[in-house]
């Protein structure tokens, strides 16, 4: 065990997304290098914003990924309760302290008149953060602004000096004093703030690394601030967390992922049917690096020599076409029986099965797996290579050739070669991938002189629905004679 503590702490908002999953995985494989703790936070202090549905999706994302956590929900530790909503008299407690010692102060003033006097100071050319025009009102003032019924905000008492800290991935930062306002951390209403919440659970929870995305970076200079003033208080005991910014995710055109970019949506990936180890594979390379040119490799690969200093400070890009490649690097590493059984959850899904396939359909998938596991890049790509196999099993839709490939190869040139293939296929006594073969060979190749896809096409289209299928005698021979002699029939008639 090492005395490593780093968390995740996602906003409970939203669809999860693959920012979010990056910044949870180098977390999480920093803590196991390590032997550290990694802790599961949710923050979920806005309860305008955040769902129970998207907590929901978070921690089963995260189950998925089989990113497991030492210390969160429903699996408490020493530090809890580990979601914010549930801290909320420890917050209260801890604007109070910062009130009395002079850290924070109450602000009565209206959205208006703070955005009229940035107004003046944009035009005199100022930076126009907040003023500081309540951080020395008499009693007096307090006393009328209360008679009033203003409400108030408080703010953090910025100290007047510049925050500089070694950034584990962007080396020395420096935020200068004016670039840093006195920040507001409870809102009039009473609700405690990310800027306040965030820090003093870090600090609660005896945070040592905090390793986030860049657009975090200006939080820094306010969180230490913050956390001198803890420490001063009495709260806060150890040392400033060590704080490393994660590089930006670029998207198409070089912009910002989005959240609201499809491919930024994690849930989108599992229901493709991308594997964890996949999508967990190419997450780690946005921004890190394995080394010696390695691109493939498990988390636990990846947990084993990971190490801040190998991330780079550059922008990521995310590349969708790659991420689908590595995929299917790990759907082809998978053994034959883990991948069939990974397949039957989203024949469920896609109706090709009813919610329990019967020993026949599994036995059947096992046999065909091999069949396609070389060409498929994502589980859902199975789905529609294999359907064709169970079409028409109880349970399982009636057989269908798809309508646009119907129209482009079962055309009136298609009916002799499908009934030559027909013919030759009855006759077989012995079936079998290679009598199979032979069969249509003969019948096709060698009686109509037909190239192979003139010869096999209309064949492959009649019995599988598609032009693009796993290899066609194999396919044959496990969809079986009597289905494939009545599908070639039905293509005829
Ligand atoms: N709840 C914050 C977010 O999701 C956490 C940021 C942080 O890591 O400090 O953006
Ligand atoms: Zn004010």
């Amino acid at each position: 065990m090492s005395n490593v503590r780093v968390r995740f702490c996602p906003s409970p908002t939203g669809n999860p997304h693959v920012g979010m999953v990056r910044t949870a995985l180098f977390n999480w494989a920093y803590a196991r290098h390590t032997g550290g703790t990694f802790i599961f936070r949710i923050e979920d202090t806005d309860s305008a914003r955040d769902s129970e549905e998207s907590y929901n999706d978070l921690l089963d994302s995260l189950r998925w990924l089989g990113m497991d956590w030492d210390e969160g929900p429903e699996v408490g530790g020493p530090h809890g309760p580990y979601r914010q909503s549930e801290r909320m008299d420890i917050y209260a407690d801890v604007a109070s302290q910062l009130l009395a010692g002079g850290y924070a102060y109450k602000c009565y003033c209206s959205p208006e008149e703070l955005e009229e006097r940035r107004e003046v100071a944009r035009a005199a050319g100022k930076t126009p953060g907040y003023d500081r025009m309540c951080r020395t009102l008499s009693a007096e003032q307090i006393a009328a602004y209360e008679a009033e019924g203003r409400s108030a905000v408080v703010r953090f008492r910025m100290p007047d000096t510049d925050y500089t800290w070694v950034d584990l991935v962007r080396g020395e930062v420096t935020f200068a004093n004016e670039h840093v306002p006195d920040y507001v951390i409870v809102r009039a209403t009473g609700e405690p703030l990310y800027t306040l919440v965030n820090p003093v659970d870090d600090v609660l929870m005896e945070v040592t690394h905090v390793l986030r995305g860049e657009d975090l970076l200006s939080s820094t200079p306010r969180q230490l601030a913050l956390y001198d003033a803890l420490k001063e208080l009495g709260i806060a005991q150890g040392e400033r967390p060590q704080y490393g910014h994660l590089p930006y995710v670029m998207g198409e055109g070089n912009k910002k992922l989005s959240k609201r970019d499809p491919e930024s949506r994690l849930l989108m990936y599992r229901e493709e049917g991308y594997l964890p180890e996949g999508l967990i594979n190419y997450l780690a390379l946005l921004g890190w690096s394995f080394g010696e040119d390695r691109e493939f490799f498990s988390k636990e690969d990846m947990a084993e020599v990971f190490d801040i200093s190998r991330v780079n400070a550059n922008p990521a890009r995310f590349d969708l076409k790659k991420c689908t490649a590595i995929n299917g690097e790990w759907m082809r590493a998978l053994e034959t029986d883990d991948l069939t059984d990974r397949l039957i959850p989203y024949l469920v899904t896609d109706g090709v099965f009813a919610q329990h396939p019967t020993q026949d359909q599994v036995l059947t998938l096992r046999k065909a797996v091999p069949l396609v596991q070389e060409r498929m890049e994502t589980l859902r790509q199975g789905v529609g290579m294999l359907g064709f196999l169970f079409y028409g099993d109880e349970g399982s839709p009636e057989f269908q050739v798809e309508p646009a490939e119907a129209e482009k190869v079962l055309t009136p040139d298609a009916q002799p070669v499908l009934t030559a293939g027909l013919q030759a296929l009855e006759q077989l006594t012995e079936w079998t991938t290679e009598t199979i073969e032979a069969a249509l060979r003969e019948a096709l190749i060698d009686g109509l002189e037909l190239k192979p896809k003139l010869a096999f096409g209309p064949v492959r289209v009649a019995v599988t629905g598609r032009r693009v299928s796993p290899p066609l005698f194999e396919s044959l021979e496990i969809l079986g004679r009597e289905r494939t002699l009545a599908r070639i029939q039905a293509a005829i008639g």
